[in-house]
């Protein structure tokens, strides 16, 4: 495992080793400054998945959210279920990140972010997000034919290994794991 990311480092980390769903859901928070239970369940424990400690967990909400809401209103609302996924609150169950397949089989409606875009985008969003991440031309074309064929999971291996110009023979399955590969080639 690596070292815990800080609070610091997390919007060039998400720039350079987040997967497409979390890129999505840590810019739209970045830009509306909230995001809805799922949301935050699914890129809450991602990111408590790849060591950020509950305080900066805390802190990352906070910041966002208090722009939208308020900090009185984070802490009476909000604060808790971050607590919760870290196991401090509830019945202190560890609750893990999401899997690929997880995620893939979630349903996400119009003003959703959670999901996995592969799945869940329509191919014009699709296109623009991964244009976004540098992906484009012929590398982009083999990614959204493999989305037409229902492939989200290697349309996402695809993406990885166009971003990092390397082969990824172990596939994606999971956010996290997308993470932790993207680090060892970059870290
Ligand atoms: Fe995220 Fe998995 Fe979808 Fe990739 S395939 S975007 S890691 S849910």
């Amino acid at each position: 495992e690596f070292a815990a990311i800080t609070l610091k480092d997390i919007d060039q980390l998400a720039n350079s080793s987040f997967p497409l769903c979390m890129r999505h859901l840590f810019y739209k928070l970045r830009e509306d400054h909230h995001l809805k239970h799922r949301g935050r369940m699914q890129l809450g424990l991602f990111l408590k998945g790849v060591g950020l400690k509950l305080d900066d967990a805390l802190a990352f909400w906070r910041t966002e959210f208090s722009q939208k809401v308020g900090n009185d209103r984070f802490d009476k609302e909000y604060a808790y279920s971050i607590r919760h996924n870290y196991g401090k609150e509830g019945k202190r169950t560890d609750y893990t990140p999401y899997s690929c397949q997880k995620i893939i089989s979630s349903t996400a409606s119009v003003g959703d972010h959670h999901g996995c875009p592969y799945r869940h985008f329509s191919e014009e969003s699709l296109r623009a997000a991964l244009a976004q991440t540098g992906v484009g031309g012929r590398a982009l074309d083999d990614v959204i034919d493999k989305v037409k064929h229902h492939h989200y999971q290697l349309a996402c291996t695809m993406t990885f290994e166009a971003i990092h110009s390397t082969p990824c023979d172990t596939g994606i399955n999971h956010p996290n794991q997308y993470f932790t590969e993207s680090q060892k080639l970059l870290a």
